[in-house]
């Protein structure tokens, strides 16, 4: 079995090659690296070209006998969609448009697409559900929602089917860090507060302190990117097993505040971190908490790092070997 990974040299395409190789499928990996890493491509061929490009596409389908796909390639920065749209749809959506064509005119009928738990918008429930309403609020899960939608529609007319996996906050890595979370510029939350305590930057920004919370501040449910590596392999199984298309969530089901995650960092790696309470950051919602049962029943999906520490500990052993 082949699968194509567009993405997979970013932070979950790259551990999703890895689980995908480790289970004995052929990977390829598509990236244009304008934020992944080449060094992030470990397993299987490499084909550094664009999903804006349908002759590259074409040229990689035939040359590599794709049997299905998992696309992760795409921009993650919910801020960065609010003032950029147009390169949000463009990249998210259009882009998208070409991967689907690509798939069928080579016959390829199964995908496993990255979508975010941001579709959901505003929690009117304390843990979301798969059937809580979608109401995205930002460019970029809009993006999401829509090709949530064009898939469904691509399965009625072209007979596609397509697992969409609604993440929540994605955290930690590779147990033998040989890849692990870089984005450039970081924004994500553990690995700033992991900087903080190596003294690499000044202090964290504890983003909102008043908000209707236990202790004021945010709460998230933070998933180990390797228990999402094995969730895109359940469902490349479920659709390859001839099961029909479907949407999950994939999180913890618990939520821990920025001011707990902070204290987590202090205990795993023993240093002090300096905090700053600052305003609260444009667009954040109070909660952001999965129900999980879903991948649970259906997928036999079963997160293995439940404790958030072991999430922080996988997080600060990749961070320091990298930043060495
Ligand atoms: N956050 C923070 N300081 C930072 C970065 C993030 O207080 O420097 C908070 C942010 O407001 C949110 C949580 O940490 O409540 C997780 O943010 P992140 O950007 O990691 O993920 P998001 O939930 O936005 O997808």
């Amino acid at each position: 079995m082949t699968t194509l990974v567009t993405g997979g040299a970013g932070y979950i395409g790259s551990h999703t090659a890895k689980e995908l190789a480790r289970r004995g499928r052929k990977v390829v990996v598509l990236d244009n690296l304008s934020t992944g890493h080449r060094d992030f491509v470990r397993w299987g061929a490499f084909e550094e070209g664009d999903l804006a490009d349908s002759v590259f596409l074409d040229r990689v389908f035939e040359k590599h006998g794709i049997d299905e796909v998992v696309h992760f390639a795409g921009f993650i920065a919910v801020g960065e969609s609010v003032e950029k749209p147009d390169i949000y749809y463009r990249n998210n959506v259009s882009h998208t448009f070409t991967l689907l064509d690509a798939m069928v005119r080579h016959g390829v009928e199964r995908i496993v697409f990255s979508s975010s738990a941001s579709v959901y918008g505003e929690p009117e429930t304390e843990r979301l559900a798969e059937e809580h309403p979608l109401n995205p609020i930002s460019p970029y899960a809009w993006s999401k929602r829509i090709i949530e939608q064009v898939l469904a529609d691509y399965g009625t007319a072209y007979g596609l089917r397509s697992v969409s996996l609604r993440y929540f906050n994605a955290a930690g890595a590779d147990p033998d860090a040989e890849v692990g979370e870089r984005h450039r510029p970081e924004t994500h939350l553990i690995p700033l507060v992991l900087e903080a305590a190596a003294g690499r930057r000044d202090c964290i920004k504890v983003f909102g302190t008043d908000y209707p919370t236990p202790d004021g501040t945010c709460l998230r449910d933070y998933i180990h990117v390797a228990d999402l590596a094995d969730a895109h392999v359940r469902a490349l199984d479920h659709l390859a097993d001839g099961r029909p298309s479907d949407v999950f969530n994939l999180g913890n089901g618990n939520g821990f505040s920025v001011r707990e995650i902070i204290e987590v960092v202090r205990e795993v790696t023993g240093l002090d971190v300096p905090v700053q309470e600052a305003p609260r950051r444009a667009g954040d919602t109070p909660a952001l908490v999965s129900s999980p049962e879903k991948a649970g029943r259906v997928l036999g999906w079963h997160p293995q790092f439940e404790d958030v520490r072991s999430v922080v500990a996988s997080a600060w052993n990749w961070h320091r070997r990298d930043w060495a």
